[in-house]
């Protein structure tokens, strides 16, 4: 343990020069980490990662604190658990925050972790295995200069990400286990160079409307369900001509679209027979909200679409598959200022603001008036696909990113 640095320009040369040393280290526990294949749906191998986790993190030093729903979530086997890891003491407390679920691979091989150069190829090198030990590298970089800190670091890791949080970061909010004393929290999901402080919220729907089969010849004794749906998708198409009129005055990232969404027919099937009237057929509705829309009153709005045809007579029912709230975090908030001021210090470009074009789970951090942000050392091109990688000097970026804002956030 060296002495701490005062003067800002030691302070982040120390911190930049020691995790340039830790290129290797970082990249064997990414390895590790990719290779527990936690795919999610349906969550396998949680408590495995867990384990290695609270390993790892009680061997660096952290207090560890496991959270378990207790119930299965996504049909999968073991239970979604939750790792709290703390750095420091007392109040206020900087969430670093990220998810050790992957998307499911396209081949068994993508949890065989490859290495060309400064590359790390694997499920969750980038979607953000390689994040978690961005954060841990982080602490550690701050330990390794025996920083002090005025409150605490807590790294938040959690499962079901990928599924909308229901045994993770949903669940904890729900108990209010989340974000406690919290002054602000980073995400690093795979953020391509920008930050995220805005993301869309969504409702996702799967819509059954019913009817009576008949042979085609007898069709007059039937009721035909593809009629009956065909009624409710144009009422919904004329709610969607009213909602997508709507636009966000979020910063958008190119080829996006300000406009609010409602998409129909995602999925969609029914009937047994092509000489049979159906007897029911379904379609999903995908409605994505605007920061500026609130998902409780965009919710009511869209069911009483549903509502309406309903009492028409038309026989459906539905069910909510994905819910998720909108959030927007300013990026003139003194932790955006930091953050953005640091990313311009390692990489030496000041980076841009952005909405994410997805669910964001900043989202349950700014439902609480805690500033969320997502900045991140992976590139959403790769994310979820079958050659997901990762750049290691931009993993070791990102820790002396998160490091250096910690230390300001945190001043002694
Ligand atoms: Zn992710």
């Amino acid at each position: 343990m060296s002495e701490p640095f005062p003067d800002e320009t030691n302070r982040s040369t120390a911190i930049l020069s020691w995790l340039r040393e830790q290129e290797e280290t970082m990249a064997e526990l990414l390895e590790k980490l990719i290779a527990i294949p936690t795919e999610n749906p349906p969550g396998k191998n949680y408590r495995a990662c867990v384990d290695f986790l609270e390993s790892t993190l009680s061997q660096a030093g952290l207090a560890c604190e496991r959270l378990s729903r207790g119930v299965p979530t996504n049909g999968s086997q073991d239970s979604p658990e939750c790792l709290f890891a703390t750095y420091g003491t007392g109040d206020p407390a900087l969430y670093f925050h990220g998810h050790y679920d992957v998307v499911p691979a396209q081949s068994k091989e993508q949890f065989q972790p490859a290495r060309k150069g400064h590359f790390l190829f694997g499920r969750g090198s980038c979607d953000m295995k390689s994040g978690i030990v961005s954060m841990l590298y982080a602490i550690l970089a701050l330990k390794e200069i025996g920083a002090q800190l005025n409150g605490r670091i807590v790294l938040a890791l959690v499962p079901d990400e990928e599924t909308g949080g229901k045994g993770g970061s949903a669940w904890l909010a729900q108990e209010g286990l989340l974000g406690r004393g919290g002054i602000g929290m980073l995400l690093p999901e795979p953020t391509s160079g920008m930050v995220w402080n805005a993301n869309r919220g969504a409702i996702s729907i799967r819509v059954r409307v019913l009817g009576k089969p008949a042979h085609v010849g007898l069709q007059h004794q039937g009721e035909n369900a593809f009629g009956r749906m065909h009624h409710v998708v144009e009422k919904l198409q004329e709610w969607k001509r009213k909602v997508e009129q709507r636009t966000t005055q979020a910063n958008i990232g190119s080829g996006q679209m300000r406009n609010s969404i409602l998409m129909l027919g995602g999925e969609s099937g029914g009937g047994t027979n092509f000489n049979v009237v159906p007897h029911q057929c379904w379609f999903t509705i995908d409605r994505r909200i605007n920061p500026e829309e609130n998902l409780d009153v965009e919710k009511t709005e869209l069911l009483n679409v549903l509502e309406d045809c309903k009492e028409e007579g038309i026989p459906l029912d539905w069910e909510i598959f994905q819910e998720g709230n909108s959030s927007f975090c300013s990026e003139k908030d003194p932790l955006a200022e930091i953050l953005s001021r640091n990313i311009q210090l390692v990489t030496g470009e000041a980076p841009r603001f952005e909405m994410c074009p997805g669910l964001l789970e900043i989202r349950f951090y700014a439902a609480q008036a805690i500033p969320a942000y997502a900045y991140g050392p992976g590139l959403l091109s790769v994310a979820h696909g079958p050659n997901e990688y990762v750049d290691l000097r931009k993993v070791l970026d990102t820790a002396a990113i998160y490091a250096l804002t910690a230390l300001d956030v945190c001043k002694s």
